[in-house]
This record gives structure tokens, C-alpha cells and sequence, in this order.
């Protein structure tokens, strides 16, 4: 686990109106933080530097205590948690988590160790066996959150998993990923345009306009702002 420290971050594609300017932000460790704000202002993007998919323009990204400008993604031990799962559909849902632990040639009995730990933290026991195209798409988020629980990431970021899900599940998963955090006690970065979703999710709130921090509050100190 690990802290986002971010300082003067500015990103600038091509010659426009950057689409970051100029943002500072700490994040604590094990601290679940919202990133919200209108479509275009600049939130994948933010996302995308911490995770390393995006060169920074200028600035300094520290996780963890560590500058980790030049670090490729693999390098940062985030995990990112998308919108579309990712899963293999080959795959079971065993062979699906462990994805991670083979590529780094985890010992078999060690894999099983940390498969069977996170299926029971995500109540997948009884579907290991079974492929994605199998499984409801909360069960598929939870699949995919056991891949980034088993790299023991330093983190985790999500870029607005829920947005493809129906008003009921959108709201189970809602309380899933909350209470999971929870008891990960893991950083978390959530990028969402839902009011719903930031209000009730995190610890803090960052509301970005244009690039630029507008705000950074607690979801009760935003309600209770006039
Ligand atoms: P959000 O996630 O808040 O909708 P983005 O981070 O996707 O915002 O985009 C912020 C701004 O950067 C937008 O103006 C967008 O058009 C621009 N932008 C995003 N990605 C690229 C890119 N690859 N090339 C050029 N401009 C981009
Ligand atoms: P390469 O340098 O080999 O082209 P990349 O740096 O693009 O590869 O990514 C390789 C590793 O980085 C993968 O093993 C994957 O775990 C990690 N990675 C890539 N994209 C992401 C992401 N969005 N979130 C977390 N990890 C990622």
C-alpha cells in the first residue's frame, strides 16, 4: 500500500488548453479518493499518469514515497480496474485471477494460496471453475478485482467501473467496492461523472474543472456547502 503524492502535474497534448493544469494532490495511504467532474476535464488523463499510461508534461508523480515519472506501468505495481473487466473468456475465473502470478511465475501451491484468499474476500468460491461468459456482470467486476488483489498492488484505480451496469447493480457494486476497500484498507483512485457515486464512495472528493483542482472535500462537507 501506498500514498499518491502529486505536485504541479500539468498535461499537454499538442498545442491546446492543457488538459491538466497544474494539479497537487495527496492522496494517504489506504485513503479511497474520488475523482469527479464534467466529461473532458481531465480525469482519465489524471488517472492514466498515475497508472504510467500517460507521459507527464511536467510535474512529479511520488507513490509511495518514490518519484515515479519514468517508471513504466508495470514498474508502479497499480492495478486498474476497467470498465469492461478485461477478463479472458477462455479463462476460468481461477486462471483469470492467477493471470498476474504466472506471468510472474509464482510458484502452483502459492498461486492457489493467494487464489483461494481472494475468492473468499470476494465471495467467488463457488464460481472458480466457471468461465466469465458464465457469471453476472457484478461477478465479473469482482473477478477482475481479484486480479489486482492477488498482485498485492499498491494500489487500486478505477476508471468509472460501474458506468455500463443497470441502475440495481450499478447500486450492489456500489456497496461491494466500498466495503471491500474497507477491508483492503487499500488506496484507491476512483474516477466517476456519478453524483451518487462520489458522495457516497469515498473518503474525499477531488471535483476538477478544466484541468484544474476546484475543490478537495469530505462528500458530507460538499453536501453540506450551499
Ligand atoms: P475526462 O476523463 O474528465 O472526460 P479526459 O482526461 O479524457 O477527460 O480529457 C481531458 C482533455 O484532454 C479533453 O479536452 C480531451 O479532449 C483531451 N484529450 C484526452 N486524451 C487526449 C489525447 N490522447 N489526445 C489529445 N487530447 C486528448
Ligand atoms: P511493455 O513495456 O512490455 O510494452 P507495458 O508497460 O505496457 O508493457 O505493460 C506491461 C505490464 O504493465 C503488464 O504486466 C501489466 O500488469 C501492467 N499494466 C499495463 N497497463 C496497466 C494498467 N492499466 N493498470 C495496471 N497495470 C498495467
Amino acid at each position: 500500500m501506498a500514498s499518491i503524492e502529486m505536485r504541479n502535474i500539468v498535461k499537454q497534448y499538442g498545442d491546446g488548453y492543457p488538459a491538466v493544469n497544474d494539479v497537487s494532490l495527496d492522496i494517504a495511504d489506504g485513503e479511497f479518493m474520488i475523482l469527479v467532474g464534467p466529461s473532458g476535464c481531465g480525469k482519465s488523463t489524471l488517472l492514466r499518469m498515475i497508472v504510467g499510461l500517460e507521459d507527464i508534461t511536467s510535474g512529479d508523480m511520488v507513490i509511495g514515497g518514490k518519484r515515479v515519472n519514468d517508471l513504466a506501468p508495470r514498474e508502479r505495481n497499480l492495478s486498474m480496474v476497467f470498465q469492461n473487466y478485461a477478463l479472458y473468456p477462455h479463462m476460468t475465473v481461477f486462471e483469470n485471477i492467477a493471470f498476474p502470478l504466472r506471468l510472474s511465475k509464482t510458484p502452483d501451491d502459492e498461486v492457489r494460496r493467494r487464489v483461494q484468499e481472494a475468492s473468499d474476500v470476494l465471495e467467488l468460491k463457488e464460481h472458480l471453475e466457471r468461465k466469465p461468459a458464465n457469471l453476472s456482470g457484478g461477478q465479473r467486476q469482482r473477478v477482475a478485482m481479484g486480479r489486482a488483489i492477488v498482485r498485492q498492488a499498491e494500489a487500486f484505480l478505477f476508471d468509472e467501473p460501474l458506468s455500463n451496469l443497470d441502475a440495481k447493480l450499478r447500486g450492489q457494486m456500489r456497496t461491494e467496492i466500498s466495503r471491500l476497500q474497507r477491508r483492503l484498507g487499500i488506496t484507491t483512485v476512483y474516477v466517476t461523472h456519478d453524483q451518487t457515486e462520489a458522495m457516497t464512495l469515498g473518503d474525499r472528493v477531488c471535483v476538477l474543472r478544466k484541468g484544474k483542482i476546484q475543490q478537495v472535500a469530505s462528500p458530507r462537507e460538499l453536501y453540506e456547502q450551499p
